[in-house]
């Protein structure tokens, strides 16, 4: 597998930006796969504002999102990646219609240096940044963009499929992908949003067993995050009951669990 975009494919576009999305776009069909069954990936014959590609073999939708990168900036994933309108981010996660997203960072030269993808079923509206309003002389003034956030993000909903120009292995990346599907079964958002949170506080703990009160030591972080709740203990084992009978996490005993 190729991690050279191939130049032929910009030749027709000016712009840089159209360039590389036309590059980048191309070679993910042609060199990459889709992260959720290992299928091949394709584009939609007229191209389609938003979702870029789906899966030939289970129909998963994907949007790509490439930013160019020094060799030193490859140490540490950006804050946020930029996205498109804020509306119609927000009435996609409503609809649950979000495309799981891409990241591809590339090098000057156009070789691919990782690629991320973040499932959607990890889309919750504590990831979206709204954006200010473009200027009045902005050819489109008052349109509204929004940021994704990456950090409250669980480690397990950025998965790698390429780490400094290495390939991840297929099946791992595919595992890590099916582990969380039972997420999409989460049809309210507030709901998710707390699941995600508690995953957050087990991987910060970061063991492979741990107690009830290691997790209470993050208390004080949820009661942030959901100011509106004020029996955090119950609906963090609530949480944790989720997670189980999901096969995430498995209850070892009175008040211990283990990481599946
Ligand atoms: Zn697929």
């Amino acid at each position: 597998m190729s991690l050279q975009f191939n130049l032929a494919y910009a030749e027709s576009y000016n712009s840089e930006t159209q360039r590389v999305r036309r590059m980048s776009e191309k070679w993910l069909v042609e060199e990459s796969y889709c992260p959720a069954c290992g299928g091949r990936l394709a584009e939609y014959p007229n191209n389609k504002p938003v979702r870029d590609t789906y899966c030939e073999d289970c129909g998963e939708k994907y949007e790509l999102k490439s930013k160019k990168s020094s060799e030193k900036g490859l140490l540490k994933l950006p804050e946020k990646i930029v996205d498109g309108a804020y509306a119609t981010m927000m009435q996609d996660m409503e609809a649950q219609t979000t495309p799981n997203l891409l990241f591809l960072q590339y090098l000057s030269g156009y070789t691919v240096a990782s690629l991320l993808v973040i499932p959607k079923q990890f889309f919750v509206p504590a990831l979206i940044e709204k954006r200010n309003p473009l200027s009045k002389t902005a050819r489109r003034a008052g349109w509204v963009g929004c940021n994704i956030l990456l950090e409250p993000i669980p480690q397990v909903g950025r998965i790698p499929i390429i780490q400094n120009k290495v390939f991840e292995p297929k099946d791992k990346v595919i595992s890590i992908f099916q582990k969380t599907l039972f997420l999409r079964h989460q049809q309210k958002l507030e709901a998710k949003g707390w699941l995600l949170d508690v995953m957050r506080c087990v991987e910060l703990i970061g063991k492979e067993e741990f107690t009830l009160q290691d997790i209470y030591q993050h208390e004080a972080m949820l009661k942030d995050l959901h100011p509106d709740n004020n029996n955090v203990q119950a609906k963090i084992r609530q949480q944790l009951q989720v997670l189980r009978d999901a096969g995430f996490l498995a209850f070892v005993g009175r008040g211990v669990y283990r990481v599946v």
